[in-house]
C-alpha cells in the first residue's frame, strides 16, 4: 500500500534506468519536474514548468489524423508534420491516447513513491554490481521537499545508494532536516559566480545559492553528506575566462579543493520545438556544436593550476 497519499506530489517526466551519467556506477534517474531556476541553455526545458505540458516530435509522426479527429479544441492542424496551435490547445491529452506512433506525448504525470520504487527496484543487481544507485535530478527535485525526503528514505531502506541532483536554490533548514539523513550524494550546479550574470542567464541572483553551497560543504567537511560542485560549460556564457577565473577565485577563499566540469552536449536543443518554446539560439551557436576539447583542455588547466582537481560530469 502507498504511505505517502498526504504529500503533495510532483509530476515525473521520466524514470529512466541504466544511466552512465548521472553518478557513480549505473544509475536509474528520476526527473522531477518544475524548476525554481530559467537557465538559458537548461537541457532539460520540458523540466522547468511544474505543469504537464504536450510534446509533439514531428519525426515521429506518421500522419493518420487520428488525433485531429479526437482534438475537441481544433487545436491540432492537419499536414506533415503536424502543427500543434499552442494557443487553443487546453491539455487535454485526448490526442495522446490516440496518436498510433507516440509522436504525441504527455509530459509529467503523478507518481507515488511506491510507482518510483516499483520502477527503480528491479535494477538492484545492477546498482550492487556497479556501485551504482538511484538519482534525483530534474528539474528540481527539492521543490517538493517532502516527497523527496520520502523517497530517498524508502530508496536507502531498500539499500540503493541516493544521489540528489540540485541547483541549490532551497530552505536551508527545510533542506537539512529532510534531505542530508538520506542521502549519500549531493551534486550542487556552481554556473555562475557573479550574481547579475546569473540573473542574467538564470532569471535569478545566486547570493541563496552560494550560501546554502557554503554551508553543506562546511558541513560535508564535519562529517555530513558529500556535496559536489559542478558547472556546466556552456559557450561564451559560463565558460569565458574571466568567469571561470572568478569560479577558481571562489573555490580557492573557500577551500573547495575539487569541482567538476561539464561539456555543453547540444543533443537538447530540438526539445524546445516539440514544446512549442521560442529559442534565439542562432544556428550558428558554438552551443549547437559538441563542446571543443582544446577549449575544455585550456580550462581544465585555469582550473589544475590553482590546485584545484577536476572531475569530469
Ligand atoms: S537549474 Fe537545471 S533544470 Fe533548472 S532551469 Fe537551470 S538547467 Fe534547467
Ligand atoms: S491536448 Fe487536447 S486540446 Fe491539446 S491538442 Fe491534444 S487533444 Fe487538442
Amino acid at each position: 500500500m502507498d504511505s505517502d497519499k498526504p504529500l503533495k506530489r510532483p509530476l515525473i517526466i521520466d524514470v529512466k534506468g541504466n544511466s552512465l551519467d548521472d553518478g557513480p556506477g549505473t544509475r536509474s534517474v528520476v526527473f522531477f519536474k518544475g524548476c525554481p531556476l530559467d537557465c538559458y541553455w537548461c537541457q532539460n526545458p520540458e523540466s522547468k514548468r511544474v505543469e504537464p505540458e504536450l510534446l509533439f516530435d514531428g519525426e515521429k509522426c506518421v500522419g493518420s489524423g487520428e488525433c485531429t479527429k479526437a482534438c475537441p479544441e481544433e487545436a491540432l492542424e492537419p499536414g506533415r508534420p503536424l502543427r500543434v496551435n499552442r494557443d487553443r490547445c487546453t491539455l487535454c491529452f485526448q490526442c495522446v491516447d490516440v496518436c498510433p506512433s507516440t509522436a504525441l506525448e504527455r509530459v509529467g504525470r503523478e507518481m507515488s513513491v511506491e510507482d518510483i520504487m516499483r520502477k527503480v527496484t528491479p535494477y538492484k543487481p545492477f546498482f550492487k554490481n556497479t556501485g551504482g544507485g538511484v538519482t534525483l535530478s530534474g528539474g528540481e527535485p527539492t521543490l517538493f521537499m517532502d516527497f523527496t525526503s520520502r523517497l530517498l528514505k524508502r530508496l536507502r531502506e531498500e539499500g540503493i545508494h541516493t544521489l540528489v541532483e540540485t541547483c541549490g536554490l532551497f530552505n536551508f533548514e527545510s533542506f537539512t532536516e529532510k534531505i542530508p539523513p538520506h542521502a549519500n550524494l549531493i551534486y550542487m550546479d556552481m554556473k555562475i559566480v557573479n550574481h547579475e550574470e546569473h540573473k542574467r542567464w538564470c532569471g535569478v541572483g545566486n547570493k541563496k545559492i552560494i550560501e546554502n553551497f557554503l554551508r553543506l560543504h562546511q558541513m560535508w567537511q564535519k562529517g555530513g553528506v558529500e556535496i559536489k560542485p559542478r558547472t556546466p560549460l556552456i559557450p561564451g556564457i559560463t565558460d569565458t575566462d574571466e568567469k571561470i577565473r572568478a569560479l577558481v577565485r571562489f573555490y580557492k577563499g573557500h577551500g573547495i579543493r575539487r569541482a567538476a566540469l561539464m561539456k555543453n552536449n547540444p543533443t537538447w536543443l530540438n526539445k524546445f520545438e516539440k514544446i512549442g518554446v521560442k529559442t534565439d539560439i542562432a544556428k550558428e551557436s558554438p552551443m549547437r556544436e559538441f563542446y571543443d576539447q582544446k577549449r575544455f583542455e585550456h580550462i581544465r588547466k585555469m582550473v589544475e593550476d590553482e590546485g584545484i582537481e577536476v572531475l569530469e560530469s
